[in-house]
């Protein structure tokens, strides 16, 4: 049994981005203070054999910088995991179950990697097209022909008014 899974205790975690190779690969700029908050929480359930079988939730939340799509910008994507897997004893009991079961299946190891899973899962829940709700800047194709890139009226600069009403007053 893992260690983890003995503990009735979530086991809560924050890994640096830095430390999750491919994950870190996609994300866009240095930011070396990003990381991923995690909690991995083992229950026994009663399971088809006379054992109790081993189920793990795994929750964890980050967010990435992505580039936009539709204006090649940054843009920061929250990524969220929260999924549940039971541990099976073999790789041949995973393959014959998995077709059947809701849950994810894990290979019960000696050498399991709980923070590989979880990056796999991260990986999986990246969004396959990363967008802005409203892009910050209109991309050039929908730019009118005068070229601006800003047709919304500008807001005025209050130390500029406040620099116009002194001139006037003088
Ligand atoms: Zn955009």
């Amino acid at each position: 049994m893992p260690a983890f899974a003995a503990q009735a205790e979530p086991l809560t975690g924050r890994t640096l981005l830095q430390n999750m190779e491919r994950l870190a690969q996609e994300n866009t700029g240095l930011q070396a203070d990003k990381a991923v908050d995690w909690e991995a929480r083992a229950e026994m359930r009663p399971g088809a054999g006379t054992d109790d079988d081993i189920w793990l939730h795994l929750q964890a939340t980050t967010s990435l910088t992505l580039i936009c799509q539709r204006c090649m910008g940054p843009v920061d994507t929250p990524v969220a995991v929260d999924q549940w897997y039971r541990f099976v004893a073999t790789e041949d009991i995973a393959m014959a179950e998995d077709d059947d079961a809701e849950e994810d299946l894990l290979v019960l190891e000696p050498q399991f990697d709980l923070l590989a899973v979880l990056e796999d899962e991260l990986l999986m829940a990246l969004p396959v097209v990363p967008m802005h709700a409203a892009c910050p800047v209109v991309p050039p194709m929908q730019a009118g022909e005068s070229g601006a890139i800003d047709d919304a009226p500008k807001k005025p600069n209050p130390f500029a008014v406040l620099a116009q009403l002194k001139n006037t007053k003088q």
